[in-house]
């Protein structure tokens, strides 16, 4: 069983049952799966085949939906790719991936100019249109470029027929995903279709997730976190997913309330702004279930939520690599507000000291994880791969600790730690004690090098109206933190850098510290 497979028996099985909703308009799972047949038949009259890679570079829309599951039908790979990213971090992935075919946005259709110069192993562009098609808006490209230039609509609608699924292994790479840029520089993480399936099934049993369910997809599906827990887990269990082309908090509100939504997903950044903006609480009446991950959620922002919304938030961690859930909080056991949970069905996280060995309860070491939800591997880079994973077991680069009853504790990531004159500050800890100010919105805590302790501890912090004063957050972070991890320096800033996902960029600070 696969995804591809799944979808298509609950399409013979329910065929009227809404696979999803986007902009006030239901699409049932028997019309998703025509399109899906009949745009993998498309794909293939344009040349694309059995294991080419196939790029998406597409927003919250049904387009991404078809795309995604008719690449993986015919046995392509697919590569889902921030539309947002600049010419230069597309390029990489596309010549990085080996990319043939490109399926995009119609606002990037400048980019197929380019595109023809510099990636000549590009065979096809497909501009997804919006309004009036895009005939109008070719006449300006070159030839070459109109040459390898198709309309979504257009592959849609070039054959009445639908090609059955081929037949794929399990160890066949499904999708690569370029991690997050909170990682270094990007790695594409080939993950199989058994990786997929297993991650969406597991987290979707753990979950309690039913057909009956209808999920908010606000996070940007070209995100893991959205892929597995809004997108793959939810169209696996006949469940219904509404799609929300942007985050933005009121239309949230409205889509939940409108729409009856069962399951809310996302970043911890997206509880604070939901918390935060003066909407009715009762729209999220029907919420049955509100999950957090991609970041740490801070103990107040869930408390603020749970309190407002009057709905338990369960946290779960994962990440690219791992497609992506580990560890979630169970629904049936207690919710640890600070843990990201215990290990997801089928999952084993361990954490370890720098033999590998695993350490007592309670102390700090490396999570590592090992399942079917573990990728093959990083494309084309055979010595990062054997560096993230050792005999089986994937290691995260995230610190963490173990209770007695086996829920896990992030630290902060191995590379975040600050070492002030010898002794270990973790920037979550500190960030922590700044949100429980009245006063924060957000708080980001970063090293910079001193000369007399090493490093030291710099905290950006967001205020509402209102406000406090420097010197006011430093006294209050005295009350509740020894000498050494109280901030040196704080900064007021009017927001913190985040990524597409809406993870708080602690890097982007750091750089921005340095170059200071
Ligand atoms: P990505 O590959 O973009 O999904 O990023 C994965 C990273 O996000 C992990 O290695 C963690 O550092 C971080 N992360 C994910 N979930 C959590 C969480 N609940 N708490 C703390 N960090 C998290």
């Amino acid at each position: 069983m696969n995804l591809v497979e799944r979808v298509r028996q609950t399409a013979l099985e329910q065929p009227e049952k809404h696979a999803y909703h986007f902009l006030g308009r239901d699409t049932t799972y028997g019309e998703f799966e025509q399109s899906v047949g009949r745009f993998a038949a498309g794909l293939q009259r344009i040349g694309v085949e059995k294991g080419d890679h196939v790029a998406l570079l597409l927003g919250n829309t049904p387009h991404f939906l078809i795309s995604l599951y008719a690449t993986m039908r015919i046995g392509a790979t697919a590569i889902p790719v921030n539309p947002m990213y600049t010419q230069d971090e597309i390029a990489y992935i596309i010549q990085n991936g080996d990319v043939k075919t490109v399926i995009a946005l119609d606002m990037l259709l400048p980019l197929v100019e380019v595109g023809v110069k510099v990636l000549p192993q590009v065979e096809n562009y497909i501009i997804c249109e919006t309004g009036d098609g895009l005939s109008g808006k070719l006449n300006g490209l070159s030839n070459r470029a109109q040459e390898v230039t198709k309309s979504f609509s257009q592959i849609l609608a070039s054959t009445t027929e639908s090609v059955d699924p081929i037949k794929v292994e399990e160890e066949d790479v499904a999708i690569i995903l370029y991690t997050s840029g909170t990682t270094g520089y990007p790695k594409g993480a080939m993950l199989t279709h058994r990786n997929l399936y297993s991650n969406a099934r597991d987290v979707g049993d753990y979950l309690g997730m039913t057909a009956e369910d209808r999920v908010i997809a606000t996070l940007p599906v070209f995100h893991v976190f959205a892929l597995t827990v809004v997108v793959n887990a939810p169209l696996l269990q006949g469940a219904t997913v509404l799609l929300a082309p942007r985050f933005s908090p009121g239309e949230i509100y409205e889509l939940a309330g409108s729409q009856k939504a069962t399951v809310f997903a996302g970043v911890p950044t997206m509880y604070n702004f939901l918390y935060q903006y003066e909407g009715d609480a009762k729209q999220f009446k029907h919420l049955r279930l509100a999950v957090s991950g991609g970041a740490p959620l801070p103990i107040q922002v869930l408390q603020d939520f749970e309190t407002k919304f009057k709905v338990k938030v369960s946290e779960g961690y994962g990440l690219s690599e791992a497609s992506p859930v580990t560890c979630f909080n169970p629904l049936d056991r207690e919710r640890k507000a600070g843990s990201i949970g215990m290990s997801i069905l089928n999952v084993e996280n361990k954490v370890v000291d720098e033999n590998g060995t695993e350490v007592p309860i309670g102390e700090v070491g490396e999570l590592i994880v090992r399942g079917p939800n573990v990728m093959k591997g990083y494309y084309k880079m055979p010595e990062e791969t054997a560096n993230a994973i050792r005999g089986e077991w994937l290691y995260t680069g995230d610190l963490a600790t173990k209770d007695e009853d086996g829920y896990f504790y992030i630290v902060d990531r191995k590379k975040d730690m600050i070492i002030v004159g010898g002794f270990n500050v973790y920037p979550r800890e500190v960030e922590e004690v700044l949100y429980t100010h009245p006063n924060v919105v957000e708080a980001a805590v970063v090293g910079f090098p001193d000369v007399n302790m090493g490093e030291a501890v710099h905290a950006y912090v967001v205020l509402k109206d209102g406000g406090a004063s420097v010197d006011e957050l430093q006294e209050f972070c005295a009350q509740r933190l020894v000498k050494y991890k109280v901030p040196n320096a704080i900064e007021l800033l009017d927001e913190l850098p985040k990524n597409s996902t809406g993870k708080i960029l602690r890097r982007s600070l750091k750089e921005v510290l340095k170059a200071k």
